[in-house]
């Protein structure tokens, strides 16, 4: 019995549970995995996969198929076995982006016709329809939130395909919800905070068969199973595509099966492409220069600004760059389900990170994170899901490189002299104290110490509480919180007859863009 690979290319509602579908990595074109409960629907135990997260599209997943099971409307149907589906990987190769395009239905026409629907005879052999399953990039894609005449909200998507318009339901599991959400009317692809650069693709599946109206026929309807945008490296490999969707092997097909190799090559030889990061924060003081950092970085781009504040504004243009065509938005889970984003760089509040970097690795973007705040357990927990997801993340509670050096400066002067206490100093905004940097710098010094520091005396009085400082390992932190300050620290070592000081100032948030944008480009 068969395990079969594919690249996950829908994930949608369909009555209370979902339906996958996706093209075959072995380029044998479509499968749609179901169960053999009614109408093949998959409950949540189906398509959980073994990393325990939810299938996702352009997941690689590796499926234990019983056989296949074609139905009339769905040749490409396959019965699952009930075992767990295996997350081979969330990162496309070259390869897997040719397939796609190999996999593309130009249109006009679309699953065997240009309507809405198609019909056919319900006694029918299984030769009609001969797929049920097309990906497709269309143009002037927008959106229509109608009501039916029972008072529900009807949600419908509305592209050109070579010149035909189609008028569909949508059932995938993000935007449905999503579209549900507005009010009557008519929206774009901005108006989800999705530039009007991108051109998203769209699965489209044919639903289960209806009695149509004519009697002994049946009807299905064409159903936008699944939106999203363009892999990073699709524009990077343009080839002309005449073959509609893969029906049958590409290996068969021999022209197919040329293009997939050119384009393989061709993307092979392509520069390797930009690093798409997001900037969560990127309306506060420092999300503003990382927004800036990015833009101006070499290998990089900037896909996504998220922020509570200045939502709907341009993100080049908040920072004094120009247009980037990329909005802030509010809501970093939906937009992940809609962008593709390698690297998150996240310079938002204590309070939020934690939920930030859940979203970003379950999503399979790599984390880079600035902001401060983050407990020992939470650290941990981020770590364990990176590697789970085999995935990197970067914590620097400092990106400073003069900062890095002042902490390793002090584990070596603690080496050698135990007695210390740090100062640190920071704007009157900063919400945290101390500041992720002293922790770090006390925890360094704590293992760089051969010696326990010296005691004070047992009858030393703290006239007022808190006059000696917090303490970690012994070591007392100072937080000053002032205005004019950026980022500061002393750290000051106490010997016999002598002290060493070793202080670091931060005079402008510029001074910690260089190492943001390094650890951006080493993100796995
Ligand atoms: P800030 O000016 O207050 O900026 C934080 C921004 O993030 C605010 O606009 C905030 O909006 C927004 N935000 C809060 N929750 C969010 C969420 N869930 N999604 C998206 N945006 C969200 O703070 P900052 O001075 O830039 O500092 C940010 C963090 O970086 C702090 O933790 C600071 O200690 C740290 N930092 C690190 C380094 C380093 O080198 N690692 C250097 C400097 C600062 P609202 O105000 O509406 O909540």
């Amino acid at each position: 019995m068969p395990i079969i690979e594919i690249i996950c290319l829908a994930n949608s509602r369909k009555h209370s549970g979902r339906c996958v579908a996706g093209v075959r990595t072995d380029g044998k074109g479509w499968i749609r995995p179901v169960s053999i409960m009614p109408e093949g629907v998959l409950q949540d135990r189906h398509y959980t996969l073994d990393d325990t997260s939810e299938a996702q599209i352009y997941d690689i997943i590796r499926i234990p198929l019983d056989k296949p099971n074609p139905q009339p409307h769905h040749p490409e149907d396959w019965l699952i076995r009930p075992e767990t589906w295996e997350l081979s990987s969330r990162r496309l190769t070259a390869e897997h982006i040719a397939l796609l395009k190999a996999s593309l239905t130009l249109g006009p026409t679309l699953l065997g016709g240009v309507e809405d629907r198609i019909t056919y005879p319900a006694s029918a052999g299984n030769d009609i329809p001969s797929h049920s399953l097309a990906l497709v990039q269309p143009e002037n894609l927008h959106f229509i939130v109608k009501s039916r005449k029972s008072g529900d909200k009807q949600v419908r998507v509305i592209f050109d395909l070579m010149g035909t318009q189609y008028n569909l339901a949508i059932t995938d599991m993000e935007w449905e919800p999503r579209l549900r959400l507005k009010e009557l009317g008519t929206y774009t692809l901005e108006d989800f905070g999705i530039p009007s650069s991108e051109s998203p693709l769209l699965t489209i599946s044919l639903s289960e068969p209806l009695l149509s109206e004519v009697a002994g026929e049946n009807r299905c309807y064409k159903l936008v199973a699944a939106l999203f945008l363009a892999p990073t490296g699709w524009n990077q490999s343009e080839y002309p595509i005449e073959t509609p969707a893969i029906v049958a092997p590409a290996t068969t097909k021999r022209g197919a099966k040329h293009k997939v190799e050119e384009a393989v090559a061709e993307a092979t030889e392509t520069p390797s492409s930009l690093i798409r990061v997001a900037v969560a924060g990127a309306a506060g003081r420092m999300g503003r220069e990382v927004v800036r950092a990015i833009m101006e970085a070499e290998g990089m781009t900037l896909a996504l600004a998220v922020d509570h504040q200045n939502v709907g504004v341009d993100a080049g243009e908040l920072v004094g760059l120009g247009r980037t065509g990329v909005p802030i938005v509010e809501d970093l889970a939906s937009a992940l389900a809609v962008i593709a984003v390698d690297v998150l760089v996240d310079f938002t509040l204590p309070d939020s990170v934690f939920n930030n970097l859940k979203i970003a690795i379950e999503n399979g973007v790599s984390p880079v994170v600035g902001t401060t705040g983050l407990s020992q357990e939470q650290l941990e927990e981020i770590d364990r899901r990176a590697k789970a997801k085999g995935i990197g993340a970067f914590v620097a509670p400092n990106f400073a490189i003069g900062a890095v050096l002042m902490m390793e400066f002090a584990a070596q002067a603690a080496k050698y002299m135990p007695d210390v206490e740090i100062i640190e100093l920071h704007h009157e905004k900063k919400l945290d104290s101390p500041s992720g940097t002293a922790l770090l710098t006390a925890q360094k010094i704590a293992e760089g110490r051969v010696n326990p520091p010296t005691s004070l005396p047992s009858n030393t009085v703290e006239k007022i509480e808190g006059a000696r400082g917090a303490t970690f390992s012994d070591i007392p932190i100072h937080s000053v919180r002032l205005s004019g300050f950026v980022a500061s620290q002393e750290v000051i070592f106490g010997g016999l007859g002598q002290t060493l000081t070793l202080r670091h100032d931060s005079l402008d948030r510029r001074s910690f863009m260089p190492g943001v944008v390094l650890s951006v480009g080493l993100r796995n």
